[in-house]
Parts: structure tokens; C-alpha cells; sequence
């Protein structure tokens, strides 16, 4: 009697350049916090989620159809804390790389029977990429190590031949923890600038690519979020390209209900360079009716967060255009 996932129309973007893809088929990113089972069955207190809807078993596969779907290049995921027995071996599989950060103390580890600690995980296609560095980032904040982690990964295009860095992280939680987050997001945008500008002559043009995936825990209205649309790498998120106006982020990427109340909220971003990368299509945000009275998790849908989820293609290069 399970319902059907909700549908998602791949919405094309307005502002793309039209090119021929022959050269410079488009990359395919998602990004999805997917809700750790620790928390979602020992912590989080979803009260209008029915237990049976929260059980592995079953919820692995929504998770796995839900990216098995898009088949993306490249995935992020946050609270992943099934990688080593569920999404390593399986995305190995099928044609995935893998690499997985733990959070240096996981709330999981407090919930009876848990399965080792959540972390951040990127994955990306072999057939696609080659790696070129990984970086396990524990974030800082004013100097002080957190609980809070990113990841890193340069790659190769093997179609195009290009450069791009991917990173995945997931902030601090919580509202009164503002200033944390913020500091955060310093101490991520310093590392990506020293790593997108490694091996080039540090000329703004020749810095690798770079796409952000994280659940920011952030409203737009958020110092993290001006940190990030302000930064000297100058990028852009990519899910304001749906808005009508091309500037406002969608009115929420999670909705859930605790005891505490109902809470719905934009939290989760892509960001690009948009010097070097142009978004082709995202995929659009479902509906409240598609989510339900009981918002999320749910039977038909395996998590709190929504996937977020981009087509990008590289732009042409300066040199290349002469
Ligand atoms: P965060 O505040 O970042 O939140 C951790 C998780 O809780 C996130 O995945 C977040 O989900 C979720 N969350 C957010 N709001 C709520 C809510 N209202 N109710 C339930 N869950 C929520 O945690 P930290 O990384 O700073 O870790 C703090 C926790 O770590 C402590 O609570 C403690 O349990 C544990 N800890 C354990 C230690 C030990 O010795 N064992 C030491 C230090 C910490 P989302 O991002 O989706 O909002
Ligand atoms: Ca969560």
C-alpha cells in the first residue's frame, strides 16, 4: 500500500548557453543529506513519521532508488552512517569511487545499537573521473577543531579533459549556534582557496572549478550563506536559478514535524563557480501536497532532507574561444 515517490521534473535553466554536448556531455551532480538511522530511529523524534517507515530494510532501498534514479557523476551525502555495509559496497558496484569522513564524535554513537559514527561521503563515476587529491578536512572554528567535517576531492574530467574540485560538508545543527557555522564556512572557503588555486599560478581564472554540496544548517538570511555568495571564489547557488526572479533559494529543502513543532526550512545548497560552470537543468522542488500532511520522513519518501540535484557543463574556456 506504499504510495509512489514523488515526481520531479528536471527543470531546464533559462540562462544556458545553447552548446553542443558531443564534447562536453554535462555533469550530473546531487546532493542529499540522507538522514542517519541512528537518529532518525533514536534521536530525531520525528512524531508524525510512522516507526515502520524508519526501518533499514526498507529505507535503504528508497535511498538507493532515489540516487539509482538520477544516476548522478557525482554524489554528497551527509549522516551516512551505513557507508563501510551499504552504500560503499553497493555503489562500488556500479561503477562508483567512494570516500567517507566521519564526524569525530557522531551523535549515532549515543543511540543504542547504532552502526558506527555518521559522517559526510562523496562518490563520484569512474567511467567519468580520474582523482587527483582527496582532503579530509575537520573544520575549525577561530582556531578551535569541531565536530564538524568536509571533504574535498579534485578531479579530472575524461571526456573534456578538465579540472574540478568537489567538496561535501555538513555544519553545526541548531539555532544559537550561528557565529559557529559562520566560522565554519570561513575556515571551508580558506581550504577550498588554497586547494582550487594548487598547481596553478594563482591568476583567478586558472583555479580549478569548484562545486560546495552541504546541508548548511543555514537559512539564506544567514552570515554562512553571505560568506559563501560574497567569497573571493565567486559562487553562485545553483538551486536560485529556479526561483522567477534567479536570485531567491527554494522556501525549503527540509520539512519535518517534532515535538517541539512543525519545521520547514532551506538548509541544503549546491554551489558553483559560475565563471567556469553554467547549470543546464536541477531538479525541481516537490510540492506540499506531494510531501504530505505529515511532511517528512514518510513511506514514500526515505528522508527529511531533500536531494538537490544539478546538470552542469563546463563553459568554454577563454584561450579555447580565440
Ligand atoms: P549537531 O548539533 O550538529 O547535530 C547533530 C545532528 O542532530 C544533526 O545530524 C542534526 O540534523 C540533528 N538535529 C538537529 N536538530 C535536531 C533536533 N531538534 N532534534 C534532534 N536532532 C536534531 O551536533 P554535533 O555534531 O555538534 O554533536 C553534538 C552531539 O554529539 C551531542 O548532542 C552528543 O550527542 C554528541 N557528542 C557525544 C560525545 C561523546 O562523548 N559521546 C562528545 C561530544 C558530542 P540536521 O543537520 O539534519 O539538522
Ligand atoms: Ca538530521
Amino acid at each position: 500500500h506504499r504510495p509512489a515517490r514523488p515526481h520531479r521534473d528536471l527543470v531546464r535553466s533559462t540562462c544556458m548557453a545553447p552548446c553542443s554536448h558531443k564534447y562536453n556531455p554535462p555533469i550530473r551532480i546531487m546532493q542529499w543529506n540522507i538522514l542517519a538511522q541512528a537518529l532518525g530511529e533514536g534521536k530525531d523524534g520525528f512524531v508524525r513519521c510512522p516507526l515502520d517507515a524508519l526501518n533499514w530494510n526498507e529505507r535503504k532501498y528508497l535511498i538507493l532508488e532515489e540516487i539509482l534514479t538520477h544516476r548522478p557523476d557525482v554524489l554528497c551525502l551527509q549522516e551516512v552512517d551505513h557507508y563501510y555495509d551499504t552504500f560503499q559496497p553497493i555503489l562500488a558496484r556500479l561503477g562508483y569511487q567512494g570516500s567517507f569522513l566521519p564526524k569525530p564524535w557522531s551523535p549515532c554513537l549515543d543511540v543504542e545499537r547504532n552502526n558506527g559514527p555518521d559522517g559526510c561521503a562523496l562518490f563520484y563515476r569512474r567511467s567519468r573521473f580520474t582523482p587527483k587529491a582527496t582532503a579530509h578536512l575537520r573544520l575549525s572554528a577561530m582556531m578551535l577543531p569541531t565536530n564538524q567535517v568536509a571533504i574535498v576531492q579534485t578531479l579530472c574530467c575524461r571526456v573534456t579533459g578538465r579540472r574540478l574540485c568537489v567538496a561535501v560538508t555538513h555544519l553545526k545543527a541548531r539555532s544559537g549556534w550561528e557565529r559557529l557555522r559562520s566560522a565554519q564556512g570561513a575556515d571551508l572557503l580558506q581550504s577550498l582557496c588554497s586547494i582550487t588555486s594548487r598547481g596553478s599560478n594563482r591568476a583567478p581564472s586558472s583555479t580549478t572549478p569548484l562545486i560546495v554540496c552541504g546541508d548548511f544548517n543555514a537559512e539564506p538570511s544567514e552570515d554562512v550563506y553571505k560568506r559563501f555568495s560574497c567569497s573571493p571564489l565567486g559562487l553562485t547557488s545553483a538551486y536560485t536559478l529556479l526561483s522567477s526572479d534567479g536570485h531567491t533559494e527554494p522556501p525549503y529543502t527540509t520539512w519535518k514535524i517534532r515535538p517541539s513543532g512543525e519545521s520547514r526550512s532551506t538548509l541544503d545548497y549546491i554551489w558553483y563557480t559560475p565563471a567556469a560552470l553554467s547549470v543546464e537543468s536541477l531538479l525541481d522542488i516537490p510540492s506540499e501536497e506531494q510531501i504530505g500532511p505529515d511532511r517528512l520522513p514518510s513511506y514514500h519518501y526515505p528522508s527529511d532532507h531533500l536531494s538537490l540535484m544539478c546538470d552542469l557543463s563546463f563553459r568554454e574556456e577563454p584561450h579555447r574561444l580565440l
